[in-house]
This record gives C-alpha cells, sequence and structure tokens, in this order.
C-alpha cells in the first residue's frame, strides 16, 4: 500500500513537472550583448525558459521542432517609454471616450507593439494594471509590462490636464475627477500628498514612479522652461519609491529640473532633448539614465506644422525648441557614454505603435545597428532592474540569448546588425515572435 502510495506520488510529480519543449534549429544568433553574430546554432527552450544555446543539442522527446533557415535569431526588443493607453488624444481618453472601450484600445495597443516585436515594455504613465494582469495571465496577447500607473504631477504640471473650467481636487474639497479615479494622474502638491500618491501606485502594483519634473508638449498650462516639483517633493517620491526598492523615472526637457531630479536621487531621465553639457556630466556621475527620442524629427513635416489637420499653434511653439535640441543632446549622450535606454513615447492614436520602429532608423544619426540593438534589449532590460525586489518578471534574464535567459526571441530574415532597416520592417523581415515561450508569429 506504502508503495503504490509512492509510485502514485512520482507518476504525479512527474507528470507536474513535464516540461513543453521547443527547439529551433539552424539560426545565426546575436545575443543582446556580444559585437557579433554566432553562425548556425541552436536553441533548446523549456517551457518559457532557454535551456540551452549551442551545437549538436540532443532533442528531447516530444519537442516542438522550428527550422530557422539559416536565419537571424536576436533577444525580444524592448521599449522603455510607451503609454498603452493613450491611444486616443488626452482629452479624448481622459473625458470622452468610456474607461471600458479604452481598455479594449489598450489591449489592442498591447497587442500591435508585441506583433512589432516588442516582447517587453515599460509604460510610463497611464492606467494599464489591469491591461498588465489580462496580459500575463494569457488572456491577451502582448509584451510584458513594467507599468508606472497614474502620472505624478503638480498642479498645472505635465500630468494636469483638467479643462480650464474643471476645478482643482484640494481647493474644491476633495473632489477627484473621474479621470484621476481611473488612474490617469495624480495632481498633488506638497510632500504629504506626493507620498499619498506615490504609495497609492506602489499599492496597485507600480514597477517604478513615474514623475512629471518640468514642462511638457501636450498639457496646456505649463510652460517647457517650468521646473516641476521642488527637491524636497521630489526626495519624497524616491523615497517612497526606494523603500520599496524601486526607483523614479521623470520627465523633463530642461536641465534646471533635470538637475534638482538627479540630486534628489531620480536615477532615470526620460526626453532630455534640451539638456546641457553639465546635465549630461552629472548623470554619468550619478550613474543615471537617459531615455531621448530621435524618432520626432523625421516624422513628416506636416504632422508637426499647425494647421487644420496637424497640430494647434501653441502646441508647435512648445514642441520646436525640444526638436532642435534633438541632435546636440545625442551627441553629448555619446560624448560620455551615458546609459542611454531604448524609448520611443509613440502615442496617440492605434497604429502609431510603429513609430517606435522609426527610432531605430533614427538613431543611426548617432550610433552603429550594434549600438541601438544593444539599447532596445540588453541595455534596456539593465534600466528595467532597477525595479529590484519588485520586479515582476525575475524569474529569468530579459533582453539576452543565454541559458536561464527567458524565452523572449525574435527571427529575422536579414542581419540587422548589419541593416538596422531588417527591424524597422517586421511585416517583411519578423518570421517568428515568441514570448514567455509561446509563438505569437510562425512564417517560418
Ligand atoms: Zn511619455
Amino acid at each position: 500500500m506504502r508503495t503504490a502510495s509512492i509510485i502514485l506520488f512520482l507518476f504525479c510529480f512527474a507528470a507536474l513537472n513535464a516540461q513543453k519543449h521547443t527547439f529551433i534549429d539552424n539560426v545565426n544568433i546575436w545575443d543582446g550583448t556580444s559585437d557579433r553574430i554566432q553562425n548556425n546554432l541552436q536553441v533548446l527552450i523549456a517551457d518559457n525558459l532557454i535551456l540551452n544555446v549551442g551545437k549538436n543539442i540532443t532533442v528531447p522527446e516530444g519537442a516542438v521542432v522550428i527550422n530557422g533557415n539559416g536565419f537571424t535569431l536576436i533577444p525580444g526588443l524592448s521599449d522603455a517609454h510607451v503609454h498603452l493607453s493613450a491611444n486616443m488624444s488626452e482629452k479624448e481618453a481622459r473625458n470622452e471616450a468610456h474607461w471600458m472601450y479604452t481598455s479594449v484600445r489598450t489591449a489592442k495597443a498591447a497587442e500591435n507593439f508585441l506583433m512589432l516585436g516588442f516582447t517587453t515594455v515599460r509604460d510610463l504613465g497611464g492606467p494599464v494594471f489591469g491591461i498588465k494582469r489580462a496580459v500575463d495571465e494569457g488572456l491577451i496577447p502582448g509584451p510584458r509590462i513594467y507599468p508606472s500607473g497614474a502620472y505624478i504631477s503638480q498642479t498645472s504640471g505635465h500630468g494636469d490636464f483638467r479643462s480650464a473650467n474643471e476645478p482643482n481636487v484640494i481647493l474644491s474639497g476633495g473632489q477627484m475627477q473621474a479621470a484621476d479615479l481611473l488612474g490617469w494622474s495624480y495632481v498633488v502638491d506638497g510632500v504629504p500628498e506626493v507620498l499619498k500618491a506615490a504609495r497609492e501606485n506602489l499599492r496597485k502594483g507600480a514597477t517604478q514612479l513615474k514623475v512629471m519634473a518640468g514642462g511638457g508638449i501636450s498639457s496646456d498650462f505649463d510652460p517647457i522652461h517650468s521646473v516641476q516639483f521642488t527637491s524636497e517633493e521630489l526626495e519624497a517620491a524616491v523615497q517612497a519609491a526606494a523603500d520599496w526598492d524601486t526607483y523614479v523615472a521623470v520627465h523633463i526637457y530642461e536641465s534646471k529640473g533635470a538637475i534638482r531630479a538627479l540630486n534628489a536621487g531620480v536615477k532615470c531621465l526620460d526626453h532630455g532633448h534640451l539638456l546641457n553639457e553639465e546635465t549630461i556630466k552629472l548623470i554619468k556621475e550619478k550613474d543615471a539614465w537617459l531615455v531621448p527620442q530621435a524618432f520626432w524629427n523625421d516624422t513628416p513635416a506636416s504632422f508637426w506644422v499647425p494647421g487644420k489637420d496637424t497640430i494647434p499653434e501653441a502646441l508647435y511653439k512648445k514642441i520646436k525648441p525640444v526638436l532642435e535640441g534633438t541632435d546636440t543632446v545625442f551627441k553629448l549622450a555619446k560624448k560620455y557614454g551615458i546609459n542611454v535606454g531604448f524609448g520611443s513615447d509613440a502615442y496617440g492614436d492605434l497604429g502609431y505603435e510603429s513609430y517606435a520602429l522609426t527610432e531605430f532608423t533614427s538613431r543611426t544619426k548617432w550610433y552603429a545597428p550594434l549600438e541601438i540593438l544593444k539599447q532596445a534589449t540588453s541595455e534596456n532590460a539593465r534600466l528595467l532592474s532597477l525595479s529590484g525586489r519588485i520586479n515582476p518578471y525575475s524569474e529569468g534574464k530579459l533582453g539576452v540569448i543565454q541559458v536561464g535567459a527567458y524565452a523572449d526571441l525574435l527571427i529575422y530574415e536579414g542581419n540587422p546588425l548589419e541593416d538596422i532597416e531588417v527591424v524597422a520592417h517586421p511585416e517583411k523581415n519578423l518570421k517568428l515572435i515568441m514570448k514567455d515561450g509561446k509563438v505569437y508569429k510562425n512564417e517560418l
């Protein structure tokens, strides 16, 4: 009787541990960190992790076999600056569309990013916690999501998207607006309010905090040069994040706000197109990160020129100096060898996700394809790892092809290290998308 129980136990144990194997044969591999491609290799995947990379790998019985046709296998791409829920104009998304409709569009945006080859994204603001959960549970296709939750903004800051007649939450006696309740932004002033907003985001599952530290383009009531939040307020957000073992990323263009943020302990500056040399040196000294956007300068001129079907005059006035700063900041970032993440900030409508791929092409003005690909894989993974002990994806490594890493990988026809356009045109070149060991596209 006892022996029978043990056998039954062992049988159940074996059944529970039966791994699903996928074997990819005949691929050239760029592993996310090295300077060259290694030819004619094989990859063995067990469930969602890479079990082996090499030659003459023994194929386990029952493994799914994929012939890579001698194409190029690279780690899944990541985008460190997206807003999955901002898939309409701010005004529409915040005030007009039903939240359920916005959620469905957000799910679609997540799927679109995945199908472009982005297996991981860092969402830098907007309601996305439910979508992240649905993706992680396999209910809908999408990339791994590092959510920030609601923007933390001061009154009249870059996250204060109230209309001209909408009352201030505090001044009106604490009546929160529907959009804020849904988690678009928390408009707060003073240390206690900043702490509350920070902790509310962490409670909901933020993996890092997004704080608005200076003027923005899409918001109406804050000049680009404006410095937002005092040192004490920024330090409070940093402290709340650090207490959860994570960090603060800020929206900022100009140096004054950037220096204040860095000195408060902020680890990542997003945008930064108007930063001067002194600030870039400070980023280096603090081992912080910069995530600038190059593609904005390469969108059709009609996109930015004011007109009936394009953008209002006021917005153009804000974006013009930012576009003019792009070249300088990329040159400085390169000169000082600071940590540079790959983040597109591509948002505004469904379909705009593909602008994230334009970022690859646009960065070739300053970087070689190899450097850009590292930024969008292993370097971004280093940035994402700043989420420390609340990193939701810590079972394997991200952004690399190596034993023990997550099976997040792409197979392209063509060599992206020689020609970055291979990555920029997935509809033609991307033959296989695998995330967490699951195949989402297979044209091999
Ligand atoms: Zn953004």
